[in-house]
């Protein structure tokens, strides 16, 4: 009996909000939103519910209205401490890159125009040039992400061939990337050698056979082996396959252009030594630790770089203006010496503790709930220095009055939404990854969060 005291469509379009929304945005989909909750309200009505008066069902379709024309992603305050955070979005821009892409977006460009001859011109031609200089590598080129510049990269060199990896390094990313499923796509054969924790020199050796194209060396970038470990250095494997004429292919992961030990964590490999070590071609991704937009770089040996960018695929995942503007802007920075100045990650990272503990007693002093401001641990992420942390203060707020997971939660729900971490039973919020800008709403945030 329910059923029969459902609203009509028109009775719902009738409601004044409903009715105000119908004419601002296109009937027809609002009309449909209409139809959409009522079927909602049926679904309930089945499984025993009531059937809602029609006031509710106009405030439905006003949040679905609401909830579709919201900006998203929507900007979020990361007090976790995790520096590059998949899930937030990796790196943050420096001022210049947003500006790049801000200005790219805005009218024409000279993208494929040589501005000299009037001829088409390359995109990439001043990018790839910048990433020679810092990489010291033969050529460059720049993709959509660096799963996509490992797909292109074992496409266009080893499709109806052989590939060598260790088993050590068939590992999983993360998100989907999984190195033996991206070698099955590209048409590849894997061959795997060693063992899971220890493969030597004549472990690849030993596996060339006439159809094998490229040894592939992945960087374990998201966990750790330790104990009764062995694995091949580049140089070494460079040396095996000049003999034997086949090219190393090096996937670095994250792409750190400085010295992750200068910070006290452990060293990152860099796509530098990787080239100076003779690898073939070397893969990162550029929303990593090089801190710019997303973006897969391949840099490496003219003749293989050039077979990349003339494969079909290159066209299918090559990378956007906008990109493109932002992450010349950001290398442009690594080419100045500025990039722990101008860089978000590496500003995060190179942040000195006195500064992170003179912040977090700053929020203490700007709250009135019970709240300690504690030594504690940020951390790296985002498939970058698995396991390693760098010392920060944090503010550790006590939430026994509301419990944990609802001032989590209430902080989520707020405006920009504020994302902290939990330890021990305690929400910790850690200044080294929020924005100076963000102090302010962070505390209100907190202040809204946590009263009763
Ligand atoms: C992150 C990562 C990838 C994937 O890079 P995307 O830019 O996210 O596509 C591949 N390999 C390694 C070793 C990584 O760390």
């Amino acid at each position: 009996m329910q059923f029969r005291n459902l609203p009509s469509v028109d009775s719902v379009l009738a409601n004044h909000d409903v009715a105000a929304a119908a004419k601002s945005f296109d009937r027809e989909w609002v009309v449909g939103l209409v139809r959409e909750a009522l079927e909602t309200a049926r679904e309930q009505i089945r499984q025993g519910g009531d059937s809602p008066d029609p006031g509710r069902v106009a405030e439905s379709v006003c949040q679905r209205i609401e909830d579709t024309m919201r900006a998203e992603p929507r900007p979020v305050i990361n007090a976790t401490g995790v520096v590059i955070h998949t899930n937030l979005g990796r790196a943050p821009l420096s001022r210049a890159a947003i500006e790049a892409a801000n200005q790219a977006a805005q009218g024409y460009s000279n993208l494929e125009l040589d501005l000299t001859t009037g001829r088409r011109g390359s995109r990439q031609a001043q990018l790839q040039s910048i990433l020679r200089q810092i990489t010291g590598a033969e050529a460059a080129l720049a993709v959509n992400n660096n799963a996509s510049a490992m797909l292109l990269g074992l496409t266009a060199l080893a499709a109806g061939k052989e590939v060598v990896v260790s088993r050590s390094e068939a590992v999983e990313i993360g998100g989907g990337f999984r190195v033996p499923d991206v070698l099955r796509q590209s048409g590849a054969t894997l061959v795997d050698v060693g063992t899971t924790n220890r493969t030597y020199v004549r472990d690849y050796d030993e596996a060339v056979t006439g159809n094998t194209a490229a040894f592939l060396k992945v960087h374990a970038s998201n966990f750790r082996v330790e104990g009764f470990t062995a694995s091949v250095d580049t140089s070494d494997l460079v040396e095996v396959g000049r003999r034997r004429g086949i090219p190393v292919l090096h996937d670095v992961g994250s792409g750190s252009f400085l010295l992750t030990e200068k910070y006290g964590m452990a060293h990152e490999p860099t796509p530098q030594e990787s080239i100076k070590d003779g690898a073939g071609l070397v893969f990162f991704s550029g929303d990593k630790l090089l801190g710019g937009p997303q973006a897969g770089i391949v840099v490496g040996k003219k003749d293989l770089v050039d077979l990349l960018a003339r494969h079909p695929l290159a066209r299918a995942v090559r990378i956007d203006k906008l990109s493109l503007a932002s992450l010349t802007a950001t290398l442009v920075h690594y080419l100045r010496g500025e990039a722990e100045r101008e860089i978000p990650v590496w500003r995060m990272i190179s942040t000195p503790e006195a500064k992170l503990k003179k912040r977090a007693k700053s929020w203490q002093a700007g709250l009135e709930c019970p709240a300690s401001v504690e030594k504690s641990r940020s951390a790296v992420g985002g498939g970058s220095l698995p396991g390693e942390t760098l010392p920060s203060w944090v503010l550790s707020v006590d939430c026994q009055e509301t419990g944990v997971e609802e001032v989590m939660r209430r902080l989520r729900d707020c405006n920009p939404p504020v994302i902290a971490r939990i330890e021990d039973d305690r929400v910790l919020l850690d200044p080294r990854t929020v924005l100076p800008e963000e102090d302010g709403p962070m505390l209100d945030a907190l202040r809204s969060a946590v009263a009763q």
